[in-house]
């Protein structure tokens, strides 16, 4: 990643891709004391146009607000540089990486003598987990690591840290075969993905866990709001892992995956083992309404 073409949005400036560095004692190098944001922009007729821009800087400042990080750009400024970073770079279509982190003025466990530092990076980034996975399904398998508890970190942060509990989970699922993990919360109902909200469907309704322990995810709140205005009642609540076992049909969904159907949980089929009708549905909504097909929301599009 660190050697190619292309520049970051780097404290304020355009940096060469090559040139955007930090030294080795960078506090959240070693503390994982950080928050970042993952965000697409996809190629539409007017152009190429960013997914909701204000949401996600809203809750990467949420994140920071959280953390108790000072964040030293505004919301504005940081919506000009993430845009500027798709457009620098000649971007059609890119994933988009914010991140906020504290600098190497210390070592130890205090930040208050740190700086924050700010970096946009944007680059292309297809299926997160391939063509395939879109249209036919992935196969999971239910962790043996929880998901965080809700009072050991943040939960409602996206924080660097918090993924070393997500790269534990993926890492395990895939050495087992398997191309996701799905996490429980500390008292065993379905929490999320390693990086995906989770959704089931049963009978018609849609069904996904309270955010109890699981990240706020901008992709689920669309595809409540998408599932809603097409009729699909969505209910939020506790979901135990023999649910999904018997559900008609479950897909993940994030700013990465997208909507990814799941097929396969703990080597036991998914419904008819494919990619559902309601999952496919709402999966062509999306992307539709990301790519500007759909007169739907405009308003969640924003052109860089
Ligand atoms: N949960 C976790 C742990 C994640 O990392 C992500 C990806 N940001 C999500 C859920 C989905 O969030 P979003 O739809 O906002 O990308």
């Amino acid at each position: 990643m660190a050697d190619r073409d292309g520049v970051i949005w780097y404290d304020g400036k355009m940096v060469n891709w090559r040139d955007a560095t930090t030294h080795v004692l960078t506090h959240t190098l070693h503390y994982g004391m950080g928050v970042f944001e993952g965000v697409r922009a996809y190629k539409t007729d007017k152009g190429t146009a960013i997914f909701r821009l204000k949401e996600h800087t809203d809750r990467l400042f949420r994140s920071a607000h959280i953390l108790g990080m000072k964040m030293p750009y505004s919301k504005e400024e940081l919506i000009e540089a993430q845009k500027a970073a798709v457009r620098d770079n000649n971007l059609e279509s890119a994933y988009m990486r914010p991140m906020a982190f504290y600098g190497a003025e210390a070592m130890g466990i205090s930040a208050k003598t740190l700086s924050t530092h700010v970096i946009v990076a944007a680059w292309k980034w297809g299926a997160y987990m391939g063509q395939d996975a879109l249209d036919n399904g992935i196969r999971v398998k239910t962790s043996s690591f929880s998901r965080h508890h809700v009072n050991i970190t943040m939960c409602k942060a996206k924080a660097n840290g918090n993924y070393m509990n997500s790269i534990l989970a993926h890492q395990e699922a895939a050495q087992d075969g398997y191309q996701e993990a799905l996490l429980l919360d500390v008292d065993g109902f379905v929490a999320e993905g390693s990086g995906e909200n989770i959704f089931i469907v049963r009978n018609g309704k849609l069904y996904t866990p309270d955010l109890t322990s699981a990240l706020e995810g901008i992709t689920r709140d669309t595809i409540v709001q998408l599932a809603t205005e097409l009729g699909i009642p969505v209910i939020e609540k506790r979901i135990t892992r023999d649910e999904v076992y018997g559900a008609d049909e479950a897909f993940f969904t994030g700013t990465a995956a997208e909507v990814t159907p799941i097929r396969e949980l703990d080597n036991r089929a998914i419904g008819t083992g494919t990619a559902g009708p309601i999952t496919k549905q709402l999966q062509k909504l999306y992307f539709d309404v990301v790519t500007g097909k759909s007169a739907k929301h405009a308003d969640w599009l924003t052109l860089v």
